[in-house]
Order: structure tokens, then sequence, then C-alpha cells
């Protein structure tokens, strides 16, 4: 498939524009889950009617990002997706602490996704919106996996916008079909939850992964919910399984969902839904 050059130009594009997005989920990813936690500080505060004192404001946007090490800001020059990476040969400027081959990897891997979107669909609704989900996809995969939390700032968001896809026909999903994945993700995963603690009294997952599982649902169709779930399950009972005998990688040896649900979600959009559903024999 070589493409004409209109494709590779807006493709070009957009994984210039993935690079850029890239580097801002890094941060969303680092800022969010500490955001979160301030503020539920600052409430539990308030109801104890002794309120916190002013902080320094803290948010996606300011301060400026420092070596968590040393301290030194770092420059904007030194923020260039991968380039600086490479340039600085993944360590601080100032302490040479190495900086996380995440950061770059995230850069890259967002380009990619975002290359995709522009190269299937273009510079079109469909192709923005399509990036919009696979950037929201990554920042939950990696703050689940780092913190064992679902933001609803996020799952929400993407709900809300796979369902104004679907009335847009900017996604293949029906409106009626995405408004019953949402139903059928949530309920599934809630009675799966409460039947789980029932019979354990342990709980194997969070709302989160329902609302995840539900937003799944409106940008796939309620007809694919069942492969989604599936492919999470082999993923995760994979991961899990790689991760017993590599012990040490995790704390406490519990394994969030939601990022195999995200790699599920990547499979539905890389594969199609069509394709999941028939190779399961739906
Ligand atoms: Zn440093």
């Amino acid at each position: 498939m070589l493409g004409s050059d209109l494709q590779w130009f807006d493709a070009s594009i957009f994984a210039v524009l993935g690079l850029v997005i890239g580097s801002f989920l890094n941060v969303v990813v680092h800022r969010l889950p500490k955001m979160l936690e301030l503020e539920w500080a600052r409430e539990c505060a308030e109801m104890s009617g002794k309120p916190m004192e002013e902080a320094a404001p803290y948010n996606l946007v300011v301060p400026r990002s420092r070596c968590p090490r040393c301290g030194h800001q770092i420059q904007w020059y030194e923020n260039v997706p991968v380039l600086s990476y490479l340039a600085l040969k993944g360590r601080c400027s100032a302490c040479k602490a190495p900086i996380g081959a995440r950061y770059p990897l995230v850069e890259v891997v967002s380009s990619a996704i975002f290359f995709y979107c522009g190269w299937r669909w273009g510079a079109t609704a469909q192709g923005m919106v399509w990036c919009a989900f696979a950037a929201m996809l990554v920042t939950l995969a990696l703050i689940d996996w780092d913190t064992t939390l679902l933001p609803d700032d996020l799952t929400l968001p993407l709900l809300w916008l796979g369902l104004l896809a679907a009335a847009m026909k900017w996604t293949p999903v029906d409106l009626t079909s995405a408004f019953w994945g949402a139903v059928g993700g949530y309920m599934s995963l809630w009675l799966v939850y409460w039947g789980f603690k029932l019979a354990t009294g342990k709980e194997g997952m969070g709302y989160g992964d329902f609302k995840l599982f539900a937003a799944l649902g409106v940008w796939f169709g309620w007809q694919t919910l069942i492969p989604i779930i599936l492919i999470a399950s082999v993923i995760g009972a994979v991961v899990g399984i790689a991760m017993k005998f590599t012990t040490g990688l995790r704390e406490g040896g519990y394994v969030p969902f939601g990022p195999f649900l995200a790699g599920a979600g990547f499979a539905a959009l890389f594969v199609g839904s069509s394709s999941l559903q028939g190779a399961i024999g739906l």
C-alpha cells in the first residue's frame, strides 16, 4: 500500500501532532493523579472544618517541570519530544540522573497511532476523533498501571465523546448500538464485581473499569463488548503470569484491569470491531 501524496501528507502532520500530544500525555499521566490527591485532601480538610492553607497552584500547566532529583528546571529545548531525550542521552542536563525511557516511548507510540489515524481517515473529523480516543486510552492505561486509578475526568469525557461521535456518524457505530454499549458495558462488569464480592469478599476491579468498558462499548457498539472483554482477559492473564515469574516487579501484586481493557480497545481500533466479532464467531 503506497498511498497518495495527500495521504502521506495528512499522516505525517498527524504523526508530528502525535509527538506533541504524547509529550502532553506524559504530563497528564504524571500530574493528574497528584492533582486528584490534592483535591481529595482539600475536600477532607474542609469537611473536617479545618480548611488547608492555600498552597502553590499545581495543575497541568504550572509549575514548570523539574528534575525530580536535583530540581533543575527543564528548559523548552530540553523538552522537545524524543529529540531532547536523544540529545541528552536520556539524562538530566544538570545532575545526569537518568530520565525514564517511558517519556520518549509514550511520544513515539502516540505519534505512531496518530499516523495510523491520519493515514486511515485523513485530516477529517473521524481522524481527529479517533486520535482523541487513542490519546485518552493511552493516558488511562498508564495512570491505572501507575496508581490503579481510572479518573472520571478521563473515562467520562471518553464516553461522552464517543456518544457525540456516534451521533455525528464519525464512528461506524449507530447511536442505538453505542447507547446499549454503554449500558451493557457498565452493567456487565457491575454484576461481575458484585458477584465476585459476594462470593469471595474481595474486590476484583473498580468502578473505573465499568466506566472504561462502558466507554469502549460506546465507541465500538454493544456487539463488540464480548470480544473486548475476552481480549482484555487474555492479555491480562498473559501479563499476570509473566509477572508471577518476574517477582518484585509490582508491590502488593495487584494488577489493574484498565490497561488490558485499553489494549483491547486498541485491538478493536486496528483490527476493526466486525473482524473481532467474526474471530470469536459472533
Ligand atoms: Zn537533575
